[in-house]
C-alpha cells in the first residue's frame, strides 16, 4: 500500500485540525498534533507538561529540543509506517531540518506539505468561535461548525470548552510568532519542492476538495 506522509502548515486557526480530522479518516494514518500532545501532557501534569505549560499559556512555541524529541518518539512508534499526518509541526526551521533529517536516517521521507492559506482577520474570527471536545479533541466553531446539542460532541459526548489561548490577547501573540517563526517554512518546503498550496477561505468542504485534487498529484 502507498505511504502517505504529511504535513499541514498553516497560521492558528487556518483549519489544520479540521481538515486532519477528514484526512486521517480516509488515508486511515495516524494525526499527530504537537498541540494536542501538550495540551493532554498539561492536562496530566505529567513532567512535559509542567515544561510546557508557561509557553502555551502565553502563547510562544515550546523549545526546539523539547518538540523534536516528543516528534522523534512519536514517529518510531509502528503504527506511522504505513503513514503520518503532522498537525502544527515543523513550526521552526530548526524543526524542519530535524524532520527532515529523522526521515532521511531511516529511509522515509514526506509526500506533501500542505499549506492552508487564510488571512489574518479571519484566523481571528475562527479562533474566538473555536470549541473543542474535552474528551476527543473534536473541533468545533460557534458559527461555522455547531453541534447538534449544545455543548455536546457529536462524536463521543464529551463536553466542549474553549482553549485558554484562544482569548484574544493571546491569540495576537500566537499569530505574530506565526509570522517571524513559522511562516518562513512556506518558502523552505517550496524549495524543497514538497509544497502544495491550498485556499483555506472557503468552507471546510470546499479546502478538503482542494487538498485531496492536490494531493492526486504527488507520489
Ligand atoms: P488550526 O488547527 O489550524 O488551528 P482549526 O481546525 O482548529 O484550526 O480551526 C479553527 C476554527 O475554525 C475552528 O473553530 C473550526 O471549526 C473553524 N474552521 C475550520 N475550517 C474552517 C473553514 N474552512 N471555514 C470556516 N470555519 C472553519
Ligand atoms: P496548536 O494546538 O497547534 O495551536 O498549538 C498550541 C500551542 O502548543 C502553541 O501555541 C505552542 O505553545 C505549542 N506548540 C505546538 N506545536 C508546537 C511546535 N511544533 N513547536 C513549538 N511549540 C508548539
Amino acid at each position: 500500500m502507498k505511504t502517505t506522509n504529511l504535513v499541514l502548515l498553516g497560521p492558528p486557526g487556518a483549519g489544520k485540525g479540521t481538515q486532519a480530522e477528514k484526512l486521517t479518516a480516509e488515508f486511515a494514518i495516524p494525526h499527530i498534533s504537537t498541540g494536542d500532545i501538550f495540551r493532554a501532557a498539561i492536562k496530566d501534569q505529567t513532567p512535559l507538561g509542567k515544561k510546557a505549560q508557561k509557553y502555551l499559556d502565553g502563547g510562544e512555541l515550546v523549545p526546539d529540543e523539547i518538540v523534536i524529541g516528543i516528534v522523534a518518539e512519536r514517529l518510531r512508534q509502528q503504527d506511522t509506517e504505513g503513514g503520518f499526518l503532522l498537525d502544527g509541526f515543523p513550526r521552526t526551521v530548526p524543526q524542519a531540518d530535524a524532520l527532515t533529517d529523522f526521515l532521511t536516517a531511516e529511509g522515509r521521507r514526506l509526500t506533501a506539505v500542505i499549506n492552508i492559506a487564510v488571512p489574518p482577520e479571519v484566523l481571528v474570527k475562527r479562533l474566538s468561535g473555536r470549541r473543542i471536545c474535552r474528551q476527543c479533541g473534536a473541533v468545533y466553531h460557534v458559527e461555522r461548525k455547531k453541534e447538534k446539542q449544545a455543548g455536546v460532541c457529536d462524536q463521543c459526548g464529551g463536553p466542549l470548552y474553549q482553549r485558554e489561548d484562544d482569548r484574544e490577547e493571546i491569540v495576537r501573540n500566537r499569530l505574530e510568532v506565526y509570522f517571524r517563526q513559522t511562516e518562513p517554512l512556506i518558502r523552505y518546503y517550496q524549495e524543497a519542492g514538497l509544497l502544495l498550496e491550498v485556499n483555506g477561505d472557503q468552507d471546510i468542504a470546499g479546502v478538503y476538495q482542494e487538498i485531496i485534487t492536490a494531493l492526486r498529484g504527488t507520489g
